[in-house]
């Protein structure tokens, strides 16, 4: 077993003192003299023990044995772990404090079973107490967490002490000789050191219940459940649950070791299952979890019917394993990325110091000192508050989280609107650009370019319109290409139309100085608005016109064609209510007198008449 190989490991290297103390038992059964002004004599350095493993010794045997020496002298720790049978102590005793005549002998562990103690006085009288919580807690000398006996030591007097322990919780002889005076002063202090830490797990109790009322958050319910559960445990440790909740159950006080320890890992594996949300962040993990959890249920369940000797051991040691795989699962989701695991791990680093110290205690590695002794509490209420910082800590990382999801969404929302509001406008604005291409083309005419007809009335209404309104006059061109069939006949209508082609741009080109209006009337035929121009301005405008076709040639396809243009001229008087047909037929008028003046000429709506 592991605890004979740490045991044996810690021996072997004072093998030969042993040895030696071994054939000199007598020198400790020396006396132990309790001194004049002493009122606290620690036992446990002068004892010598004997382990009677079959438990097969009655008391006179082991006065006996101890006269006879074979009692050995007592390992510095006072602890021997897990052990079968009895164990007995052995000092002789003389009180040189004339004033202090009963002492009261205190054994500073709570969980031996059954605790004798033998006093035989010089006169041959042996008196017999018996404690441990296998006894009725009532039955106790002082009602007090610890074990322990008042005893009458008659200044002056050699006395022989003899306990003999019989225990299937760790065997632990802390034994301990008071004054009354001086029991009451320590154990004042030590109850005040244990209500500090009852005070901050109450405190951290009621804190965290509002926070799990008002949060709903089941990080909150397995944090609650975990610190009363292990608030329980050291209780039971401690002796004050056999002082307070079971002082007539021995059963119970075997039981509640192993079953308050399963309660609170079933807690503690649920609240860093939940806390570090691992069904999520690692889902074989969280198996592994509540693997360990039905474990400790079911163990929990067997520890009932199991001895206490094989359960608290099984248990301990479950407790580090346990312990262990929740530090593994915390560094795994902190490695994700998940910061509030970094202060769990601060507290299982907390509990699990304070932990092992006390484990090592119990098995007889380290000695018993404040450290060891108050390990757990010590770890253990570092532990409860870093949980509960964590516990705020990721409340409030959630929260943070949930506010930038939110803005996230907001955002990418205002965006996703300005993105859509910009496609829709760019889209009408392609819609207008199509809408105006097309009302242009439906004002063009295609093989010119020029303005059409229809196009040519709406506009030439409201130049009429504004005219009359601005009283000012309005003069139209009315220009025929001559002889335009005999072209077509000559060189094909194709070159026909190229000629046409040609004579609009000339005609557009000798306009472009002036705020004209032209448009192809039809066929060869075009016709001009003349804005604010009076007949002679108006005939000097159709005379650059003419001049303009005559002046060059029109070539196509090798072709040297020379084109020219009769014009008739027609002013409307601002006065004058014409009608834009009437205003044209009197311009085709004038054309008409034009072509019959022999072409390339200029008529006005005057001349002709
Ligand atoms: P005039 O000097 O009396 O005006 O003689 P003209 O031949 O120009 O007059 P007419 O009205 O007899 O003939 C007009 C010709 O113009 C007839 C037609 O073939 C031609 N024409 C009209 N539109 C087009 C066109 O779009 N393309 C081509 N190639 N020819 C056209
Ligand atoms: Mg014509
Ligand atoms: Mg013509």
């Amino acid at each position: 077993m592991a605890r004979h190989a740490i045991l044996a490991r810690l021996w072997s290297g004072t093998g030969a003192i042993l040895l030696l103390a071994a054939l000199y038992a007598d020198a400790h059964a020396a006396t132990v003299e309790l001194p004049a002004a002493a009122d606290r004599v620690s036992l446990t350095a002068h004892l010598a023990y004997r382990h009677d493993i079959e438990a097969a010794d009655h008391v006179e045997d082991a006065f006996a044995r101890a006269a006879r020496g074979e009692f050995q002298p007592l390992p510095a720790s006072a602890a021997f772990g897990f052990q079968r049978g009895a164990f007995w102590f052995h000092a002789p005793l003389v009180n040189r404090n004339a004033d202090e005549r009963r002492w009261l002998l205190v054994q500073e562990y709570p969980l031996s079973d059954r605790i004798d103690i033998y006093l035989r006085h010089a006169d041959g009288r042996v008196l017999h107490q018996a404690g441990g919580d296998h006894l009725p807690f009532g039955q106790r000398s002082v009602r007090y967490r610890h074990p322990n006996f008042l005893l009458d030591l008659p200044p002056g007097e050699r006395v022989e002490l003899l306990v003999r322990v019989e225990s299937q919780s760790s065997m632990q002889v802390p034994l301990e000789l008071y004054t009354p005076g001086a029991f009451i002063e320590l154990s004042r202090d030590a109850q005040l050191a244990i209500g500090l830490y009852y005070g901050i797990l109450v405190a951290l109790f009621f804190y965290n219940l509002v926070l799990w009322l008002s949060l709903r958050d089941a990080s909150y319910f397995w944090y609650l459940f975990h610190i009363s559960a292990f608030g329980l445990v050291l209780f039971t440790l401690n002796g004050l649950g056999f002082e307070y909740l079971w002082p007539d159950s021995p059963w119970l006080a075997d039981r509640m070791v192993p079953l308050s320890i399963c309660l609170a890992l079933v807690a503690m594996q649920q609240f860093a299952r939940t806390f570090l949300e691992l069904p999520q962040r690692w889902p074989r993990g969280n198996l592994v979890s509540l693997a360990v959890i039905v474990f400790f249920v079911l163990f929990g369940i067997a520890s009932i019917w199991l001895p206490y000797r094989i359960s608290t051991p099984v248990a301990s040691r479950a407790v580090l394993a346990g312990l262990i795989w929740i530090v593994v699962a915390t560094v795994y989701v902190l490695r994700q990325g998940y910061a509030p695991a970094r202060l769990l791990l601060l507290a299982w680093a907390m509990f699990l110091l304070g932990t092992a110290v006390f484990t090592l205690l119990a098995f007889g590695v380290l000695p018993k000192n404040f450290a060891t002794e108050y390990g757990v509490q010590i770890g253990s209420a570092l532990e409860m508050l870093l949980l509960s910082i964590a516990l705020g800590y990721r409340y409030a990382a959630l929260r943070n989280e949930n506010e930038r999801i939110v803005n996230e969404a907001r955002l990418q929302l205002e965006r996703k609107v300005a993105q859509r509001t910009q496609e829709v406008r760019s889209a009408l604005m392609r819609l207008e650009e199509a809408h105006t291409r097309l009302r242009d083309s439906s004002r063009r005419d295609g093989l010119t370019g020029l303005y059409n007809r229809t196009w040519f009335h709406e506009a030439f209404e409201r130049m009429l319109d504004e005219a009359r309104e601005g009283r000012h006059p309005l003069s139209l061109l009315m220009i025929d290409l001559d002889h335009f069939k005999t072209i077509n006949d000559r060189h094909g209508h194709l070159v026909g139309d190229e000629c046409l082609r040609w004579a609009a741009h000339r005609i557009g080109k000798a306009l472009r100085s002036h705020e004209a209006l032209l448009a192809r009337f039809g066929g060869e035929e075009f016709v001009v608005a003349l804005p604010a121009q009076d007949l002679p301005a108006a005939v000097a405008v159709a005379e650059e016109v003419r001049q303009a076709l005559v002046q060059a040639t029109c070539e196509v396809q090798g072709h040297a064609i020379r084109i020219s243009a009769s014009i008739g001229v027609h002013t409307i008087n601002a006065e004058a209510l014409d009608d834009i047909d009437n205003a044209l037929e009197v311009a085709d008028r004038a054309l008409y007198a034009a072509k019959a003046n022999g072409r390339d000429c200029i008529r006005t709506s005057i001349s002709a008449a």
